[in-house]
């Protein structure tokens, strides 16, 4: 009878951990519950609501359906299923959406067109300079495993009377890296892509990227990486043009 006295604390005030620890052998349960409601308001409300914690809804619950692209998601769906997993349990209840989300953002460059990107951000200038930016990060999928694979790009060109905004190299590396790729192509995308907006003397794209499909499985050759170059006009026509450019792309590293 001695017991029921604790029992009762322990429900009324879940944060009681003397008396929980007492009660431990005989409510088991009883202990369990209490301490995570306790860890649950302690992170999320506050000590002042624990006692409302059993009747509320648990704020870390799956929150009401919502849905994206149904097919998309019925697609990620089966996959779950046929890697043995379970798609209707907590964790990956939503897990079809937020990939169908994530693809979609992750291949949106299919939908982006160049001159949406490039926006008017072209400007007329005498210089015969070459214009080179080094280190854009970029982010793409392998077409072949769709895995990511991840790196740097760096663009040099000399212009022929149009220069375009520095920031919008980096949205035109975006723009082909969103997407499943190979990363010789979508480095020669870029250099085409520059040759086509700025008709400039020559363009030289080099990137280097590591790729998930080889770090992750097959070789699994962590530390190395790929280097893919595109020349083009007077880069690719003159030695000493590239050469130049490689020099000030590797300078320093
Ligand atoms: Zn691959």
């Amino acid at each position: 009878m001695t017991i029921e006295i604790p029992t009762k604390l322990i429900n009324s005030h879940r944060t009681n951990g003397v008396n929980g620890m007492q009660s431990n052998g005989h409510h088991k349960s009883g202990h369990s519950n209490g301490y995570t409601n306790g860890k649950h308001a302690n992170g999320k409300n506050g000590v002042a609501q624990i006692g409302a914690m059993e009747e509320a809804e648990n704020p870390y619950a799956t929150p009401p359906e919502e849905s994206y692209d149904p097919a998309f998601e019925a697609l990620v769906a089966q996959m779950l299923e046929r890697l043995g997993e379970d798609p209707e349990r907590d964790g990956l209840k939503r897990t079809p959406l937020r990939v169908a989300k994530a693809m979609d953002f992750l291949t949106s460059g299919y939908k982006q067109s160049l001159a949406e990107v490039v926006n008017g951000a072209l400007f007329e200038a005498e210089g015969q300079e070459m214009v080179i930016v080094r280190d854009i990060e970029f982010y793409s999928q392998c077409e072949h495993h769709m895995l990511p694979f991840f790196g740097k790009a760096h663009i040099g060109y000399i212009p022929n009377g149009n220069i375009i905004g520095l920031s919008k190299l980096a949205r035109i590396v975006d723009v082909f890296a969103r997407r499943l790729q190979v990363q010789e192509r979508l480095t020669g995308q870029v250099a085409d892509a520059l040759v086509e907006i700025l008709q400039p003397q020559g363009v030289a794209v080099v990137t280097e990227a590591s790729h998930f499909c080889m770090m992750m499985r097959g070789v699994q050759k962590q530390n190395s990486f790929t280097i893919s170059s595109a020349m083009r006009g007077i880069f690719k026509e003159n030695a000493s043009t590239r050469s130049e450019f490689m020099e000030l792309v590797t300078h320093n590293r």
